[in-house]
């Protein structure tokens, strides 16, 4: 009998996980030709979900739970499931149910038939989300897929099922700095799409913050792009262009009108400008620089601990 890991990252969803779970049964109870199990990540709540996780294991032999020692983020609880699971397909998604589960039956169906890797899933809307927060990820998808060679679907979730093959590739990746959407595009395979109506959470609040999300886009353009140094290294270029021709232009004009000590503002605007501008270009190396140096430390990318 093939088995299928269903892999649910949870961070302080006492209330939706109870919700879930029910309706995860339903489906495993429709696709009956499959082994189930279901891997919970605690990642590090501080309300009463990795108790909940412990009731379900104790009650129902396929679930299994991780829980972290601390709060280490939805890609680290991601590598942690896909590390435990052990089913011929993995399928993730969110605990809040706004990755509809019945849709399980139709990337079962395309994988198996149709020859498929892996089925991805991709919001066609983003109703319900405060407008800036959408403008701000479409401009964040148009950029990426200019500075970067890995293809960024927009709208895509994490919600999607995969091969063992393909998870297998995922966890040769172990990065410290996950960006997942990158990674998963990065490995290749057969990927199918699946498009759905944006759903809301059945309960409780969302984990991320605007300021989150922006800091995790950055991760993401630093993981997958090496652009910005690049462009800062063709700014240098243009400024000492700019400059040289400036001081030609100054000795031809002393040797011809003599020197007049005018012009000081602009020449203030000027150093500024490419002062400001130098900072920039070290604030970019600098970024680059300190992911290698996490990089090169080597720490795990989770501590565990529980787990079941
Ligand atoms: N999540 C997590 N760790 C975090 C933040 C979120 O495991 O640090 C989980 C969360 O419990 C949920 C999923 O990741 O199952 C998606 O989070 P959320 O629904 O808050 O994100 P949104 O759907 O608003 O993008
Ligand atoms: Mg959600």
């Amino acid at each position: 009998m093939e088995k299928i890991s269903v892999i649910v990252p949870c961070f302080n969803e006492q209330e939706a996980l109870p919700l879930f779970y029910i309706e995860i049964c339903k489906v495993a109870e429709a696709l009956k030709q499959l082994e189930f199990e279901f891997i919970f990540i605690d990642d590090g709540s501080k309300d009463n979900t990795a108790e909940i996780m412990k009731e379900l294991n104790g009650q129902d032999p396929r679930v299994h739970y991780v829980s972290f020692s601390r709060n280490f983020g939805k890609e680290a609880a991601i590598y942690a499931g896909l590390k435990k699971s052990i089913g011929d397909y993995v399928v993730l998604m969110d605990v809040d149910l706004q990755d509809p589960p019945a849709l399980i039956h139709t990337m079962y169906d395309n994988i198996k038939n149709d020859g498929y890797d892996c089925v991805a899933t991709r919001r066609v809307n983003r109703e319900g989300e405060p407008k800036i927060r959408s403008f701000f990820a479409k401009c964040f998808y148009k950029l990426m897929n200019k500075i970067s060679s890995t293809e960024f679907v927009d709208g895509a979730r994490d919600y999607r099922m995969m091969k063992r093959q393909m998870v297998d590739a995922v966890l040769e990746m172990s990065e410290y700095n996950r960006f997942s959407k990158g990674i998963f595009s990065w490995v290749g395979f057969r990927v199918k799409w699946l498009e759905y109506v944006n759903e809301q959470r059945v309960a409780g609040e969302t984990k991320w913050s605007f300021w989150k999300l922006f800091l995790y886009s950055l991760d993401g353009i630093i993981a997958f792009s090496t652009i910005p140094l690049t462009i800062a290294s063709y700014i240098g270029i243009l400024f000492c262009f700019v400059a040289f021709i400036l001081i030609i232009f100054i000795i031809v004009k002393t040797m011809i009108w003599g020197d007049m000590t005018s012009g000081w503002p602009s020449l203030f605007c000027i150093i500024s400008l490419i002062g400001g501008l130098q900072m920039l270009c070290i604030g970019v190396l600098g970024h680059y620089l300190s992911r290698t140096y996490l990089e090169s430390k080597k720490r795990p990318i989770y501590i565990v601990k529980e787990e079941k």
